[in-house]
């Protein structure tokens, strides 16, 4: 028996983890031997903690309840990072699992992962390698701290293994060989295209509104966009302008911007919604025209949906969708956020390309989560 603790705290960690439970779930049940089961044991940081933000996902996506809840949220980076890393550390040294799994980037993935390595107990870190090569987002340092400590790599993309390669983490056995056969990082694919394959069909339109045709679907959370008032100023007006102008822009809020954009006064004129859960996200994704976001994941959900994304950010960790032409990087600036739209608008994008592996990411993740552990 393995036993894992995965930890989870905001919304996209919901549904990675779902697919990677889903899988544990699968994989217990076509094992001959029990020595080859797996003990999944949950915690929940309670880094997102609205109900729309959190209990909607697991209620959706069927993922089993955390084990552990400890509603950790608010305040700064630091204390919040602070209050985790000491609750998981208690947390490991109560259940004593052989591995801990954590996914992307917040300030969870960093607190469980050092907690972790501070115990020796091995790290698995699921999307490792996405780089934005910019220190000043906090995503960014949480990844590349993680992934320094992390045992086991699962890279989404071929990129993701070369910038880990470049860092240093594991060096090719054989510069003919594959970089995929080194011994720590793997190539699995990305969880975010299997939930995306399994789940369209459940995909259902919002009960609490009724939508326009044609709308542009945006999305806004990123800290570098709402924590600078001079960028979340331009952006605002640029979703109005475009609103006005081309199409509804439907924009489902996260509470954090919502409350930002009160905060400093700004006027946002588009058809503002609550944030969604994840079956009517992606029904979004299926009715738009076009997606206009910040977001990491809902630049590749354009893409898995053939539609065009317009990226509100400097750079991007997805760097294939930008080389692809699906995806265009345009920042904070107002003219070039509405240029842009108008030249994607309706533009069909042709998602055959395998980019991110054949949707077997969590079953490819599972198969390499180690099997027996020295307790057997
Ligand atoms: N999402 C959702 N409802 C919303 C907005 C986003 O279900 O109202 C989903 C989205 O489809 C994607 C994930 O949340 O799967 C992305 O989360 P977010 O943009 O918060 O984080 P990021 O991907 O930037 O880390």
């Amino acid at each position: 028996m393995c036993k894992i603790l995965t930890i989870v705290g905001a919304r996209p960690q919901f549904i990675k983890a779902s697919m990677v439970s889903r899988a544990i779930a699968e994989h217990n049940v076509t094992i001959n031997d029990q020595r080859l089961a797996i003990d999944e044991v949950i915690l929940h940081t309670g880094q997102h903690f609205d109900a729309n933000m959190s209990d909607i996902f697991f209620n959706q996506l069927n993922i089993p309840r955390p084990d552990i809840h400890l509603d950790i949220h608010g305040g700064n980076h630091g204390a919040m990072t602070g209050y985790m890393l000491a609750e998981i550390e208690q947390a490991l040294l109560e259940h004593k699992p052989d591995r801990v799994l954590v996914y992307g980037d917040t300030n969870s993935t960093l607190a469980g992962a050092l907690a972790a390595a501070k115990l020796h107990i091995p790290v698995a870190h699921v999307e490792a390698g996405l780089r934005s090569f910019n220190m000043q987002m906090p995503e960014e340092i949480n990844r590349v701290l993680t992934d320094r400590i992390s045992d086991i790599l699962f890279c989404p993309t071929e990129i993701a293994i070369k910038n880990l390669i470049k860092e240093g983490v594991e060096t090719p056995k054989n510069d003919q060989q594959s970089t995929i056969n080194t011994q720590r990082i793997f190539l699995v694919g990305d969880v975010m295209q299997d939930a995306a394959l399994l789940f369209a069909k459940q995909a259902c339109a919002p009960q609490e509104v009724l939508l326009p045709e044609g709308f542009v679907l945006t999305t806004l959370h990123r800290a570098e966009n709402t924590d600078c008032p001079e960028r979340l100023a331009n952006i605002v007006t640029a979703l109005n302008q475009l609103h006005h102008t081309l199409a509804p822009v439907v924009l489902p809020l996260h509470p954090r911007a919502r409350q930002l954009i009160a905060k400093q006064g700004l006027n946002l004129q588009v058809h503002v919604i609550n944030p969604v859960g994840y079956f009517e996200m992606l029904w979004l994704l299926d009715h738009c025209d076009l997606v206009l976001t910040d977001s990491g994941g809902v630049q590749k959900e354009a893409f898995f949906f053939g539609k065009a994304c317009v990226t509100m950010r400097d750079q991007t960790e997805w760097v294939e969708l930008v080389e692809a032409g699906a995806n265009e990087l345009v920042g904070a600036d107002e003219a070039k956020i509405v240029d842009a739209a108008r030249r994607h608008y309706g533009r069909r994008i042709d998602s055959s390309l395998r980019l991110y592996g054949a949707g077997e990411a969590a079953k490819l993740i599972v198969r390499k989560l180690p099997k027996y552990t020295t307790s057997d």
